[in-house]
């Protein structure tokens, strides 16, 4: 039986996991953690449960198609509903709107808040689906380091439509072309922090990521976002995946140019492939030390990362939805904070998302977990303690005043999660939460491959390697893997 040992038990890690022991291998998974998830775990503290990382589900189909795969259905491990809002978006001006999922009632709330301009949101989102068709079918789905992705059907329609998917202006200038208003502008130009980018810098192609959150929905665990891992988690347990927690691998074993084994802190194991969930920095700097290291992949610009504040929060606000986000008045100068001088503005948007909202055994009675979260700068030993505490004045400060309480007095329970913290939590180069930025229109061909070029049968799936971060992309570099094993 071919024997594969993978690094990481990441989103990424178990999909893995999964798919190759599906394959017919004998796969052992090593964690650092004594959990499974990485990014996507969970924590209580005082009965206020909070998902600690992702709290936007979308695409579930990459989470199902792991259960299909394996002849189970996915309902009876992980079910999940589609949103009826959106999110809801305050502006200091005291603008409100809650944007809901359904077409009609979306063009609707547009026009009673933004009049005539209903008529560029619906044609941007047709827009959005379409260019999605041909970028994601290219971009997603496909590994870009073969020669048979280049000379396919997809990649053909894509250089006939080249102009027109915008890669040679950015996100702010295709919004600002596209809406007069400039709150539409700015509510467009957030989807660039979708996976950790500057409006102002990512291609205007990345207004291909409304399509997902409009076209195809927003979705909710109902076990909340770690209720992924856990079913997932089952699943590879189910299958014959098994999984050493507390393991954390130290070195790649190569011979003659191919992985042979890996190192753990306990002991040396031999292997026949290995996949590496870890971040592709650390992997060549601490894994694969004497390796030629990708410098030019390596040196590529993280994308942004978090501060994130958990707080027990001991009231109900009916104003407040599941997802929420109250706009700075200065985006332009928070992106230029966050990318050029690698710190956080005293105004940056803030997000909060409220699982209790729908789950309510999330938070005790008459009371809301709150998840908080701040665009912040990749880790480059920024003084974290001074940036948290000015922040979390000045987002005190900016939600007391929206929301016409005092929210410091509120806050009964409190965690919080750094860049640097979450550098060391999952070995996440600069604790980027998306692996590298988009901010260029090349950086998907600067994503390293899901193989390596140096090593037979070492393999690399995760949120920094092909096609990019967050849930769906990271399932999908599983997926491309496993196509590849075998193969090359
Ligand atoms: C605060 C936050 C908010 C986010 N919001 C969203 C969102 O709303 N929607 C969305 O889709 N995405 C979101 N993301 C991004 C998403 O979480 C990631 O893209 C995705 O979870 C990455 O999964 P992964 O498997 O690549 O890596 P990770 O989750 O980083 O997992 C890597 C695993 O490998 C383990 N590991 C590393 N090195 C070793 C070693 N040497 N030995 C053994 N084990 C090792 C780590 O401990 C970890 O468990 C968010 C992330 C964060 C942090």
């Amino acid at each position: 039986m071919h024997k594969v040992g993978i690094i990481g038990s990441g989103i990424a890690g178990l999909a893995a996991a999964i798919r190759l022991q599906l394959k017919g291998c004998e796969t052992f998974v090593f964690e650092s953690n004594t959990y499974p998830g990485g990014k996507l775990s969970e924590f209580t503290i005082n009965g206020y449960r909070f998902d600690a990382g992702p709290s936007l589900f979308t695409m579930p189909d990459y989470v199902d198609e792991l259960f299909l795969l394996a002849d189970k259905n996915p309902k009876e491990y992980f079910e999940y509903t589609k949103l009826d809002e959106i999110c809801r978006y305050f502006w200091q001006d005291g603008t409100k709107i809650s944007l809901p999922a359904e077409k009609i009632a979306l063009m609707n709330t547009i026009n009673q808040n933004f009049g005539i301009e209903w008529k560029n949101v619906e044609k941007y989102l047709i827009e959005s689906d379409r260019n999605y068709q041909i970028l994601g079918s290219l971009f997603v789905d496909k590994s870009l380091h073969k020669l048979n992705t280049w000379v396919s059907k997809e990649a053909f329609k894509g250089y006939s439509n080249l102009l027109n998917l915008g890669l040679f202006k950015t996100l702010n200038q295709k919004n600002s072309n596209y809406f007069k208003n400039p709150k539409l502008v700015q509510l467009f130009n957030r989807y660039a922090t979708y996976n950790g980018s500057d409006p102002y810098q990512t291609p205007a192609s990345m207004s291909i990521i409304p399509h997902l959150e409009y076209n195809i929905g927003a979705f909710f665990p109902k076990n909340g976002m770690n209720g992924i891992t856990n079913a997932l988690y089952k699943l590879a347990c189910e299958t014959g995946v098994k999984f050493k927690f507390d393991e954390p691998v130290l070195e790649i074993i190569t011979q003659n140019q191919k992985a042979t084994g890996l190192r753990t802190k306990n002991k040396i194991l031999p292997f026949d492939s290995i996949v590496s969930n870890m971040d592709i920095s650390p992997t060549y700097r601490k894994l694969l030390p004497k390796a030629k290291a990708p410098e030019k992949i390596l040196k590529q610009e993280r994308s942004g990362s978090g501060l994130i504040f958990y707080w027990g929060v001991k009231k109900k606000f009916p104003q407040l939805g599941l997802h929420n986000i109250f706009f700075s008045d200065d985006y332009k100068a928070e992106f230029q904070a966050q990318f050029q001088e690698k710190n956080i503005t005293n105004d940056p948007t803030i997000y909060l998302n409220i699982t209790s909202k729908l789950k309510a055994d999330d938070a005790p009675a008459d009371c809301e977990n709150w998840f908080i979260l701040i665009n912040a700068p990749a880790n480059e030993n920024q003084n974290w303690e001074e940036i948290t505490a000015r922040t979390r004045k000045n987002i005190i400060k900016k939600l007391s005043k929206i929301l016409n309480e005092n929210i410091e007095e509120l806050i009964e329970a409190e965690e919080l999660l750094d860049p640097q913290l979450i550098e060391i939590k999952t070995s996440s180069g600069q604790g980027a939460l998306y692996g590298t930025s988009s901010n260029s229109p090349f950086a998907a061909f600067f994503r390293h491959p899901n193989f390596s070029k140096q090593f037979q049968n070492l393999y690399f799936v995760g949120g920094s390697v092909h096609p990019g971060g967050g849930i769906p992309l990271a399932l999908s570099s599983a997926k491309i893997m496993a196509n590849q094993f075998f193969q090359t």
